[in-house]
């Protein structure tokens, strides 16, 4: 029995799969079981931003398995105290707790108790098309995937990306949280305006509620600064983490500005701030800014889209690109030509079902990129 049919065989399938058996990572390169390599335009759904098989983030994670992996909240950490100075020091002035979690879905359940806590109200405004998780309270704040969990939380409601009469109309004295990605991932790299995001700010402050920044799939670098809020200039009261936080270990952290009000018992989780996570991403932060990633996302997102430009495809309706956060929108659907992507070895993604979405690794070369923009004019050529 092969990899993919003991999977098969066992796995409640819950993934569209695409019939490669991936075995190692280096970089921005996957191999399958067969020996033949891929580049990766996905990095696990935006995780893998330091690259695969980083040999920072590998030291640091057999050290600290060596020393100490779990360690519950209620003592502390050398590890985790680091984490959260490092996380405070990077984030946007006022943001000045930590609550560490294992995935993109629990920061949003943290922040969404957190608000609920601190206003004591349970309203949400969230975006059409935004994405915040899959688990029963983030899939409510959450635009698609729903329909066969309902009833979801009640009070959560959807306006339209950048429409400011909308998001005026819905903010109210019962809402506790807007919640809002700063560019749109899973609903196709759809950036917020700035003019919106500030409106949600401003409306917040003024009717009270906590303004909640989904940065899971923005975050560390990916679209040019360390955080997406930073080029924005905006400060929410909660700032959501996790994909590329640890080097591609499971973790997640809320960011909560002072006006955040909890109490011990609130809230908890067995493995969120264990060291060994921490460590990982004290590795993989570290690497971020030696190499400063961020100035590498950027100008190796510029890169990328003059080459791609140079020669665009019929099909493609429009280019949007923030770094190495990347949404080539056809005017047809995207998946065949994922399946013709891969055909020549470049692991791509969807965003909604017009949209190819690249997140390759920050470390990728210009010269894989190249390879990237040559497998893309093959595949969308007509
Ligand atoms: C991926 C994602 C999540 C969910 O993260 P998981 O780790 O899969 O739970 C939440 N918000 C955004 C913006 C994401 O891209």
């Amino acid at each position: 029995m092969n990899i993919q049919e003991r999977e098969e065989r066992h796995a409640l399938e819950v993934y569209p799969r695409r019939g490669v058996s991936i075995v190692r990572g280096a970089g921005a390169t996957l191999w399958d079981d067969q020996g033949n390599a891929y580049l990766d335009c996905a990095s696990g759904v935006g995780v893998a931003s330091v690259g695969h098989a980083n040999p920072a983030v590998a030291q640091a994670l057999a050290e600290q398995a060596q020393t100490l992996v779990t360690c519950p909240g209620i003592f502390f950490n050398d590890q985790r105290g680091q984490l959260m100075e490092t996380l405070v020091g990077l984030a946007p002035d006022g943001l000045n707790r930590v609550f560490l979690c294992n995935s993109g879905t629990e920061s949003t359940e943290a922040a969404l108790k957190f608000a609920r806590k601190t206003t004591g109200r349970s309203g949400v405004v969230a975006a059409m098309r935004g994405f915040h998780g899959r688990t029963l309270g983030a899939l409510s704040a959450t635009f698609k995937y729903r329909d066969a969990f309902e009833p979801l939380l009640s009070g959560c409601q959807f306006v339209p990306l950048n429409k400011l009469e909308k998001l005026d109309a819905a903010i109210t004295e019962d809402t506790a949280a807007v919640l809002l990605e700063p560019i749109q991932g899973e609903g196709g790299v759809r950036p917020a305006h700035v003019e919106f995001l500030s409106a949600a700010r401003q409306l917040c402050d003024e009717r009270g509620a906590m303004l909640v920044i989904d940065e899971v799939q923005t975050g560390f670098c990916r679209t040019g600064t360390f955080f997406a809020c930073e080029a924005l200039n905006l400060v929410p009261d909660l700032l959501c983490l996790a994909k590329g936080i640890a080097g591609g270990v499971p973790m997640g952290a809320v960011l909560c500005s002072d006006k955040i009000d909890v109490t011990v018992g609130v809230h908890g989780s067995t493995f969120g701030g264990n060291p060994l996570a921490c460590a990982a991403a004290l590795a993989a932060i570290g690497f971020m800014q030696e190499n400063d990633l961020a100035a590498q996302a950027r100008s190796k997102g510029d890169y990328f889209t003059r080459h791609f430009e140079a020669k665009r495809p019929e099909r493609v309706r429009e280019v949007r690109q923030f770094g190495l956060m990347i949404g080539i929108e056809l005017k047809e659907k995207a998946t065949p030509y994922l399946q013709a992507l891969l055909a020549q070895g470049v692991i791509a993604l969807p965003a909604g079902p017009t949209v190819i979405r690249l997140l390759p690794p920050l470390v990728i070369s210009e010269s894989e990129l190249d390879t990237v923009v040559t497998a893309l004019h093959t595949a969308l050529a007509n």
